[in-house]
C-alpha cells in the first residue's frame, strides 16, 4: 500500500480510537451506575440492572472494535495493514475505507 494511502488509514484509525474510547467512559459510566444499593428499590433497580446489561454488552463491543483498531495502527507500522489475517490477501480498499479496523477480507469474515 501507497504510504499516502497508510497514513490517511493510520489518521482514520486513530481518530476511531479516541471516539471509541471516548465512547467507552461513557459506558463504562452505565455499567458502573449499578451498585447494589437497596435504597433505589426494587424497579428502579431492575431498570438499572437492564441499562447496566446494556452497558456491558456496549463496553463489549466498543472494547472489540478499539482491539481491532490498535491491532490495525500496529499492523501499519510493521507494514501488514490491509492484508487479511486470514488469507493473506489484500482487503478490498472500500471495505478498508467503510471499516479501517477489520482485520480480514469480505470472504474470510463472511465465512466465521
Ligand atoms: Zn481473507
Amino acid at each position: 500500500m501507497e504510504t499516502e494511502q497508510l497514513e490517511f488509514f493510520k489518521k482514520r484509525l486513530r481518530d476511531l480510537e479516541t471516539e471509541l474510547e471516548t465512547g467507552l467512559k461513557g459506558a463504562g459510566g452505565q455499567s458502573a451506575t449499578v451498585s447494589l444499593d437497596e435504597s433505589i428499590g426494587r424497579l428502579s433497580r431492575a431498570d438499572a440492572l437492564h441499562s447496566q446489561q446494556i452497558g456491558i454488552a456496549l463496553e463489549a463491543n466498543i472494547k472489540s472494535r478499539l482491539a481491532n483498531v490498535r491491532m490495525a495502527l500496529g499492523a501499519i507500522d510493521d507494514g501488514t495493514y490491509g492484508v487479511c489475517r486470514h488469507c493473506r490477501k489484500a482487503i478490498a480498499e472500500p471495505r478498508l475505507k467503510t471499516m479501517p479496523e477489520t482485520p480480514s477480507c469480505v470472504n474470510c469474515s463472511g465465512r466465521r
